[in-house]
């Protein structure tokens, strides 16, 4: 009787061991970006899919005065009135090849 009463607590023990790996697995995971130049890991697969947004496009938007190009063209806006002083503010987007 004592020993069927041992044999039954050791494995409830077992079974717990499992779900507490199991948890710590899942909370373990990880998405880190598929883009093999980026680095980032993310925690939730939400945040991964609202980065891969933003990281899968190629910079497509360049400065008409030198090699600056961005992947934002609000970037190139604000980079012409800090490096090109009095100089006409436009975007060439390389995409389509033409000034926006
Ligand atoms: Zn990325
Ligand atoms: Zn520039």
């Amino acid at each position: 009787m004592s020993r069927y009463f041992s044999d039954s607590k050791e494995s409830t023990s077992y079974r717990r061991k499992r779900i507490k790996n199991t948890k710590r697995m899942r909370r373990c995971a990880k998405f880190p970006c598929p883009n093999s130049n980026c680095r980032k890991v993310f925690e939730l697969k939400s945040k991964l899919l609202k980065h891969l947004y933003y990281c899968t496009q190629k910079p497509r938007f360049e400065c008409p005065y030198c090699d600056y190009i961005s992947k934002c063209k609000a970037n190139v806006m604000r980079h012409i009135p800090g490096k090109h002083k009095n100089r006409k503010v436009y975007v060439i987007d390389i995409v389509r090849n033409v000034r926006c």
